[in-house]
This record gives structure tokens, C-alpha cells and sequence, in this order.
């Protein structure tokens, strides 16, 4: 009631009115869904029956809880009565309302952002937090809130320090000094919630300091969007949608609000569904859809992917079906906010049965980079997966890519491991950066400057199998009977390990060899892939063998999802611990009955020795199955 005093009469019929054919603010079960309106749209919301029809048009097709109501980018600033009218509209129909700011000059120039050593541009940076704390009790920094500023000042500025270590020290400074302190000081309640791109490998080149940055703002959120794999410059694989998000989930636990994607890459729409939903997998509590005028786009029948009509997750017929709203009122399905809306309500009906996500710990320290992206790549081979930024000392197996060269103490971590009985992978990449510097005090293995041209792989003590084509790997030299082949590869009838172990003290050490080309990794042959499974996932009590591209997430209360980004159906082997015995396919309910292993797939060599449990399973193309074990 206290809403309606503020708005004028006339107002208020409108509001009743619209009541009987507007959705109204009911959420999901699980999340919360918001839409982000950049200051040009912003702009627009004051004029006279601009907003309402728009609006009217998102939110019959997706529920949306909370806006963004931004008041800066490319130096656009919103007055304020726009912004006030535009706030009083979004709370008039019970939806939060929060405030954004996108600190560029010009996106289209190369996202120019900011000076921060031009005093004139830093005027204007703390200007605008001011500005957006005073209209709001909470703000969020879009995607750029960082430098690539190269003008005189910087380079005089940097001095002889490198380009990333000025950069993060002066956008630590920037946080607290232009964006924080005077935010806080208009608005001492103000909540400041800074957002990352999905460039995570290189934020520190370009001053976000992920150290800091989240110790000093209230909340982070992770830009979860991962757009083509193949036709986009960035060439982010699907798996980081969920991985990116578990990652700043645990640079700052119980501090990521949220996920963010836009529409960018989708050429089949399948591929925009499968970035939210993957969001949601990661357990994100919060979707942010980007933006208020792509929700306004509309559905494109090119978007309908050749696999479609054969029951995907994402069913865009089905999606597309009229439908009736609690009011009765039958809503035809025309614009982008429909696919979102009918992905959330598709994965809204089990993610409440997911506990917490569980993957293979890696450790990737603060502003390191090397073999970069690649545990991604490894997701899409099926291998949980779970980033953190501190040494997961706790954790029974271990990855090591590249990036872990910057702690310092590495080796002597991985020694402590190995000695407590532990396990360690490390990739060819980590052993190269490591060699002289401590690693050969535990295997001597020399990673060459040589390289090889393969096809063909034997597995273990003879299993030979080949992939579809020519894979470049970096030869790696190893002491007869000092460490072993767990998988060769042959190249001309000489062969080279392309998964190797070495003991150590109480355990074993093993080396992962990555193809030059990472995406290579899909290429090695689904019974590579199994043995390196066995390895990796020893401590997790599900794995899928079977061809790269087909995913698995896994939670602690013995519910997973088995996810393929492949074209066809596909047949894979779920392998589970022994003491699970039953499948319950959690969306269909289907009930399924493992089969013991036999020990021919437990003979000397192959896995733990553990007795398995195997259950055939087909997936469709891009889709997912839920599946509680019993
Ligand atoms: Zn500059």
C-alpha cells in the first residue's frame, strides 16, 4: 500500500489494470533472476509509455526478481528524475532494484576504459560512485573495472614496474580511494559488488587484482558468459560457465552473488540455455541476464539447431508453445526472454535436489597464468573439476596446470603431498617450468624441445587404440624403470608417455602430457581418457567413461548431471562406487540397475583396485540427465 501513496492515482488504475495480464513477481524456487539495463535504455525509461510496454513484454516470459538500473557507460550519465521514475516503476511492480555502473569511455574503441593516473578521468570515476550510491543501497560494477590505458602518464606512472604489477596496485587504489571510500561515505549502507569478466587468466595484466578486490567489496559476480567456442575470438569452452563461477566461489565463499550472461555467440540457441543452466549447476544463487534490450530480441528461426525435435534438454518448439499464466492469460512466446524463462523453469524443478558441487581441487594462485583455461578443457573430458586459489593441502588428489609456477613453494608442496600418501597430477606444461628448479629432485624427466605426430596410444600393458586425427604432442624423456608409461603413444613405432608416474616416498607422482593444441584433448581416445580418469577422480565416487565433450558435475549427496555438447546422441558407461547399486534418472524416473565390474576391467595396472559399478546411459545432443544415486 505504501507504494501506491507514492505514485499519482492515474498511475495506480495502470498498476491494476496491469495485474490481470502481467506476470507478477513470483520467483523461482531455487535463484533469483535480474535484468540488467544499460544507461542507454536507462535514458529511454522516462518517456512516456516507453517502459511499460517493453517491460510488460519481458516479464510475462521470464520472472524476473531484481533490475539493474545503470547510470553510467561511455561516458552516458542518467539524470537523475529518469533514474527515479525508472526505480519507482520496477517497485511499483515488486521488483528490487539495484544500481550499475560501466566505467568505459568508449566500448567500441577497443573497451576504452578509464585513466587512473589522469587526475581528471579519476574526478570522474569517483564522481559517478558517488553519484550511483547516493540513488542507490546497492551497485554493481559491470565488466570493466579495469585499465588498458597506455597514455603518457601511465607509462610514466608504471616506471620500471612491469604492466601488471602497476596496474593491480593502481586499481587496488582505485577501488578503495575513487569507488569504496566515496560510495561509502554517501551512502553508508551501500552494498558494492564488483563483477569479473570471464578472462580470469589474464585479470591481472589489466589491474583486476583478485587478491584484494574481493576483500574490499562487499559481494563479487561472475561473468559466467562463455559464448562460441569456435566462431568468437575468446574461444572459451563451454565447461567454464559453472567452472568460472565455482572458481570466485571460492576466492570468496558465500560472497558470489551471482552469474551473468548475455546473448552474444548463441547461433543456436541451445548454446544460450546451456550457459544459464550451467550457471545454475554451479549453484550460483542469483542470474543476471544481460540486457534489458536483448530480452527485447527476437527468437530466430536459424537459431533452431539441426538436433532439435528429437527431445533435447532444450526443446525450441516446445519452447516456443503459447502459454497460460497463473491469471489465466495465454502468453505467445516471441522474444529472447522467453528461452531464458523456459530454461529456468526446466532446471528449477531439480536444482533443489543438488547439495554442493565437488570436483577435483587445483590450485591456481593469485595472478597466475599459464596453460591458460585449460582445466576447462579438461571438464569437457568429463573431469570435475574445482579451482582454488590457496594449496588444497586437505585434498587426497591434487591437479597442477602451468599457472601453479607462481607459488613458490610448489615443489616442496608437492613433495609434502606425495609423502602423506597423496596424489598429484601435474600437466607437460608445469613440468617444463619446473625443470632446474626442484622438480627432478622427485623424478628426473626431461621435457624436450622435441615433438611428435600421433595417432596411435597403448594403454597400460597393451590396450591399443587410436584417435581420429593427428595429434602434436611434446615429447617427454624418462629413465627406464625410474618411472612408467600408464598410456603411450606411438609415433612411427616409438612411443612417448602421454600419461606417466613416477614414486614418490608414499605415493605417486603422474604427468599429464598436453597436446600442443589443447582442444586436442578431445581427440585422445576415450580409453586414454578412462585411465586418466581413474587417476584424477580416485576420490570421487562417479566418473563417465566416454568420449570428450560429455561433462559430468558432481554434488556431495550422490546426485550428478552427465551433460554431452555433442551433435549425436551418445552411449557412455557410468561408473560409480560399489556402494551405490541403482540409478534414479531424477527428470524422467527412470529407475537403472548397475553391473558389477567384472575384473577383467580391474586387472593389475587399471584404477584403485576399488570394485565398480557400471550403467549403460545414452545422452542426447546438448543435453543434460540428472541422476540421484541409491
Ligand atoms: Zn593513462
Amino acid at each position: 500500500m505504501l507504494k501506491l501513496v507514492r505514485i499519482s492515482v492515474g498511475a495506480a488504475i495502470s498498476l491494476m489494470n496491469l495485474a490481470l495480464v502481467c506476470c507478477p513477481a513470483e520467483g523461482y524456487q531455487n535463484f533469483n533472476v535480474a535484468v540488467y539495463c544499460r544507461a542507454q535504455e536507462v535514458r529511454r525509461m522516462a518517456e512516456p509509455n516507453w517502459l511499460e510496454p517493453r517491460w510488460n513484454e519481458i516479464s510475462r516470459q521470464v520472472k524476473v526478481d531484481k533490475v539493474y538500473i545503470e547510470t553510467h557507460r561511455d561516458t552516458v550519465l542518467v539524470d537523475e528524475e529518469t533514474i527515479n521514475k525508472a526505480r519507482e516503476f520496477f517497485e511499483s511492480k515488486g521488483v528490487k532494484v539495484a544500481g550499475g555502473i560501466t566505467y568505459t569511455v568508449s566500448e567500441s574503441n577497443r573497451f576504452e576504459t578509464f585513466c587512473y593516473t589522469n587526475p581528471q578521468h579519476r574526478q570522474k570515476v569517483r564522481e559517478i560512485a558517488e553519484y550511483t550510491a547516493r540513488l542507490f543501497d546497492e551497485v554493481i560494477l559491470d565488466d570493466f573495472f579495469f585499465t588498458n590505458c597506455k597514455c603518457e602518464l601511465c607509462i610514466k606512472a608504471k616506471g620500471d614496474k612491469s604492466w601488471t604489477q602497476f596496474r593491480l596496485e593502481l586499481m587496488e587504489e582505485a577501488a578503495r580511494e575513487l569507488v569504496i571510500e566515496p560510495a561509502k561515505a554517501v551512502n553508508p549502507k551501500v552494498k558494492m559488488v564488483i563483477k569479473y569478466p570471464n578472462w580470469y587468466e589474464h585479470f591481472q595484466g589489466l589491474g583486476y587484482n583478485l587478491e584484494a578486490e574481493p576483500k574490499l567489496f562487499d559481494g563479487i559476480y561472475t561473468g559466467t558468459e562463455t559464448r562460441d567456442p569456435v566462431r568468437s575470438q575468446q574461444h572459451l569452452q563451454q565447461y567454464q560457465s559453472y567452472l568460472i563461477f565455482r572458481y570466485l566461489e571460492n576466492v570468496k565463499p558465500g560472497g558470489n552473488d551471482g552469474g551473468w550472461i548475455d546473448t552474444g555467440g548463441s547461433w543456436y540457441l541451445d548454446r544460450y540455455a546451456e550457459q544459464l543452466w550451467l550457471t545454475l549447476f554451479a549453484k550460483a544463487p542469483e542470474v543476471t541476464l544481460f540486457d534489458f534490450r536483448q530480452m527485447l530480441w527476437p527468437i530466430r528461426q536459424s537459431t533452431r539447431a539441426a538436433w532439435q525435435g528429437t527431445q533435447t534438454s532444450f526443446d525450441f518448439d516446445e519452447m516456443l508453445k503459447p502459454f497460460q499464466l497463473k491469471d489465466g492469460t495465454t502468453v505467445k512466446p516471441s522474444t529472447i526472454a522467453r528461452a531464458a524463462g523456459y530454461t529456468f523453469e526446466k532446471v528449477d524443478r531439480f536444482l533443489g535436489k543438488l547439495a554442493n558441487p565437488v570436483g577435483v581441487k587445483s590450485c591456481k594462485p593469485y595472478h597466475s597464468t599459464g596453460e591458460d583455461f585449460l582445466h576447462n578443457y579438461l571438464g569437457m573430458c568429463g573431469i570435475a573439476m574445482d579451482i582454488v586459489p590457496e594449496f588444497p593441502a586437505d585434498a587426497n588428489t591434487i591437479f597442477l596446470t602451468e599457472s601453479a609456477k607462481f607459488d613458490k613453494q610448489i615443489v616442496d608442496r608437492i613433495k609434502g603431498q606425495l609423502m602423506k600418501g597423496k596424489t598429484v597430477v601435474i600437466t607437460s606444461g608445469l613440468l617444463k617450468a619446473l625443470q632446474g628448479k626442484g622438480i627432478e629432485n622427485i623424478v628426473e624427466l626431461e621435457y624436450t624441445d622435441k615433438k611428435a605426430v600421433i595417432t596411435d596410444f597403448v594403454v597400460g600393458w597393451g590396450g591399443a587404440c587410436q584417435s581420429e586425427s593427428q595429434i602434436v604432442i611434446p615429447q617427454i624423456k624418462y629413465l627406464t624403470n625410474d618411472s612408467w608409461e600408464e598410456v603411450s603413444c606411438l609415433a612411427s613405432g616409438i612411443g612417448y608417455p602421454i600419461f606417466h608416474s613416477a614414486d614418490y616416498a608414499n605415493s605417486k607422482l603422474y604427468v599429464l602430457t598436453i597436446p600442443d593444441n589443447f582442444a586436442d584433448l578431445y581427440n585422445y581416445p576415450t580409453e586414454v581418457l578412462t585411465r586418466i580418469k581413474e587417476v584424477l577422480m580416485q576420490n570421487i565416487y562417479v566418473r563417465v567413461d566416454g568420449p570428450s565433450q560429455v561433462a559430468l558435475f558432481v554434488y556431495d549427496n550422490d546426485t550428478f548431471i552427465v551433460e554431452s555438447f555433442l551433435r549425436e546422441s551418445i552411449d557412455v558407461k557410468v561408473v560409480t562406487d560399489s556402494r551405490i547399486t541403482k540409478l534414479r534418472d531424477v527428470l524422467s524416473g527412470e529407475a537403472l540397475t548397475g553391473e558389477v565390474l567384472s575384473d577383467r576391467w580391474r586387472r593389475w595396472g587399471r584404477g584403485t583396485g576399488a570394485e565398480k559399478v557400471a550403467f549403460d546411459i545414452q545422452i542426447k545432443p546438448h543435453s543434460y540427465r540428472v541422476f540421484q544415486g541409491q
